[in-house]
Formats: structure tokens, C-alpha cells, sequence
């Protein structure tokens, strides 16, 4: 046979390198949106507005009035692992805020334009500024600007032709984004969202802040939904088996739905691909829980129903693993099995009284 010649191994350009990184933390415009959010809850914001033109393509604009950006900032914020959240590697263990990498808005700088307007507190204005491949396009400009921060991604994935054709030829990412929106309303109750398209006179989502968080599921999944949930909790703090707190909301036997809803948050962290699995093929690894919680449902009820499930998980954080994948879509636990056990036998307890008092008031 013939003897080929090896390829020559080089490196490569680290704006190459940088691309395909960005691409990978960055899948799709919903993934945007996500890291956008999660950076305005971490600056402590109260308001949070969404507008996106074209699925997310054209535009997506993110307002808070969270803590701004310092100026003296700017010029590094759009770098590659630039954060003003983790030092140390030990401080992973106690991370309380979503981001940590430092990737993210960088990562948008290298597949869209990305432009930010930020003011901080006690300035009479702010500044804009505009960044390509993770550098400044011009020094910061000052503007008028309310409070906290806006950053906006246009003509997303403008340089990834394979990417874009894709995502223009499937359904476009407008009804994700606003399922994940749903999803930090109900979670966030102390923070009112946004989200309309581009244009658009009435948004479709519009949260405020509530005390209740029965109040913010109505007013984002509607009465239906909201009138059918029992409360649920579940806690455990014994060391040798496992350390955690759920409390959450499920349906009972009279909601009725085709489709499984299930919010989890895992240490304020949305655990959202459950749903949005074929947003890249992957199962997240609490889909066990996702499915472990199905499968009482179908046993317990008598109809097929699927279910509608907010669960707010919290353990000590170093029972957490965050750092599985650079999206943080992946997490996994400590203990995952015995935690799965104990919810699961909650939700089958809820569920039999609630239908046992159902079947009796029939029969009365
Ligand atoms: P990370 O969130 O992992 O730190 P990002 O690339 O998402 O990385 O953001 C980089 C830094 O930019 C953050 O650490 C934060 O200091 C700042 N930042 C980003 N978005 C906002 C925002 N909306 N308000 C205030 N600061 C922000
Ligand atoms: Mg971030």
C-alpha cells in the first residue's frame, strides 16, 4: 500500500481557536439570552428586559438595572477569561453567582457585534462602547443611560455561514427564549422580566415582582396551571446519606397537559436544557430526576397526564459539580441517587392524598 505523507501539524490562529470556542459556549441564540440574563441577575438587578428581532439573529438586546460596569473596565471586559467573579480555583467551591468562566460575553464578541451601555452609580452619565473579536472597536463613548446595564448582539453567528443557514432554516428561537424567560420569572419572583420581539407593541412575557410564588407562576403560565398545584418539600440533613432542601410546586390530578413542564433550579442555577434537549442532542444528567418524576405521575394517575413540575433544589455548593461543561448545561451532584429517592417518594405521597381526597369528593 501507499505510504501517505503525515500531515504537517501547526497551530492554530488563536482568532481560529477563539471562534470555535465562542461557537461552542454560544450554540444558539437562546444560549445568548441565557448568559445575558444569568450576568444581569448576578449584578443584582430588579428589572430585567429582553428584545429580540429574528429569533435572536438580527438582534438581541438585554436591559437591567443592575450595579453597571466600572469604566476602567471596558477594555477588558469582552477578553477571553475576564471576570469579576472568581479569583482563586477554591473559590468554585463557594460560587454564588452563575457565571464564573469569563467566557461569555467574549465568546459573543467573536460570532456577533456586540455593543454595551452601562452606567454605575453616582455618575451624571455612561459610557457605550462597541467590541469585535474581544477587543474595544473605539474608546467608550459617553451617552445618556439610566440605571445598570444594556447589552446588545446583533447579526449573530454573522460569521459562522453553516451555523446560520441551519438556524434560519429551523423554527427560530423566539418561543425558547421566552420559555426560558418563563422560567427565571417564576424563579426570580423578586425580579420583574421582559421579553417582546423587536417591534412589537405588548411583550409576551411580563413579570413583576412578587412575594408569591404561586402569584408569578399565574401570571406567566396562567390560572390554569396555577389553580392545579400543590405545594411540595423536601429536606434531608443527614450527613451519611445526603444534604439538601427542595421545596417546588407540582400539578395534581386535575391538570391537564400533553406536555411535561419541568423548572428546575439546582442552587439558583436554571437547569433548562431538560426541556430544550435537542438544542444540542445532549441530556443533562437530572433528566434522571426529570424522568423519575414521570414515571409516578403515569403510575399514580389514572389518566396520562404529564405533569407540570417547579423545583428549587439546594445543597451545599460543594456538593455540586459546575464546572462538568462550559455551558453549564451539565451538573451533577453529589449523592444524585438517595436525592432522586427521596423526591420522587414526596411527589408519590402528594400525589396518591391529592387523588385519594379527589376520588372521595366524587364519590360524595
Ligand atoms: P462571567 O459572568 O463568567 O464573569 P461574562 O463574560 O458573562 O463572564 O461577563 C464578564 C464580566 O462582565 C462579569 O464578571 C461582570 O463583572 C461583567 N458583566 C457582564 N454583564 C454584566 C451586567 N449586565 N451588569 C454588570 N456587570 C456585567
Ligand atoms: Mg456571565
Amino acid at each position: 500500500p501507499l505510504v501517505q505523507e503525515p500531515p504537517k501539524i501547526h497551530r492554530l490562529d488563536e482568532s481560529v481557536v477563539n471562534r470555535i470556542a465562542a461557537g461552542e459556549v454560544i450554540q444558539r441564540p437562546v444560549s445568548a439570552v441565557k448568559e445575558l440574563v444569568e450576568n444581569s441577575l448576578d449584578a443584582g438587578s430588579t428589572s430585567v428586559n429582553v428584545v429580540v428581532k429574528d429569533g435572536g439573529l438580527k438582534l438581541i438586546q438585554v436591559s437591567d438595572d443592575g450595579h453597571g460596569i466600572r469604566f476602567e473596565d471596558l477594555p477588558i471586559l469582552c477578553e477571553r477569561h475576564t471576570t469579576s467573579k472568581l479569583s482563586k480555583f477554591e473559590d468554585l467551591q463557594s460560587i454564588q453567582s452563575m457565571g464564573f468562566r469569563g467566557e461569555a460575553l467574549a465568546s459573543m464578541t467573536y460570532v456577533g457585534h456586540v455593543t454595551v451601555t452601562t452606567i454605575t452609580k453616582g455618575q451624571l452619565h455612561g459610557y457605550r462602547v462597541s467590541y469585535r473579536d474581544g477587543v474595544m472597536e473605539h474608546e467608550p463613548k459617553a451617552c445618556a443611560a439610566v440605571k445598570g446595564t444594556q447589552i446588545m448582539i446583533e447579526n449573530l453567528f454573522y460569521n459562522m455561514t453553516a451555523r446560520r443557514k441551519t438556524l434560519q432554516n429551523s423554527a427560530d428561537d423566539y418561543p425558547k427564549i421566552v420559555d426560558l424567560l418563563s422560567r427565571f420569572a417564576i424563579h426570580h419572583t423578586n425580579v420583574s422580566f421582559s421579553c417582546r420581539k423587536h417591534g412589537a407593541a405588548r411583550p409576551d412575557i411580563h413579570s413583576v415582582a412578587t412575594a408569591s410564588r404561586l402569584d408569578a407562576i399565574r401570571s406567566v403560565y396562567g390560572v390554569s396551571v396555577a389553580r392545579n398545584l400543590m405545594s411540595i418539600e423536601v429536606s434531608d440533613d443527614d450527613p451519611s446519606s445526603s444534604v439538601f432542601k427542595m421545596d417546588g410546586f407540582i400539578s395534581n390530578s386535575n391538570y391537564i397537559a400533553k406536555k411535561i413542564t419541568m423548572v428546575l433550579f439546582i442552587n439558583g442555577t436554571c437547569a433548562y436544557s431538560i426541556d430544550v434537549v435537542e438544542l444540542t442532542g445532549r441530556l443533562v444528567e437530572c433528566s434522571a430526576l426529570k424522568r423519575a418524576i414521570e414515571i409516578v405521575y403515569t403510575a399514580t394517575l389514572p389518566k396520562a397526564s404529564k405533569p407540570f413540575i417547579y423545583m428549587s433544589v439546594v445543597l451545599p455548593p460543594e456538593h455540586v459539580d459546575v464546572n462538568v461543561h462550559p455551558t453549564k448545561r451539565e451538573v451533577s451532584l453529589l449523592n444524585q441517587e438517595i436525592i432522586i429517592e427521596k423526591v420522587q417518594s414526596a411527589v408519590e405521597s402528594k400525589l396518591r392524598n391529592s387523588n385519594e381526597s379527589r376520588t372521595f369528593q366524587e364519590q360524595v
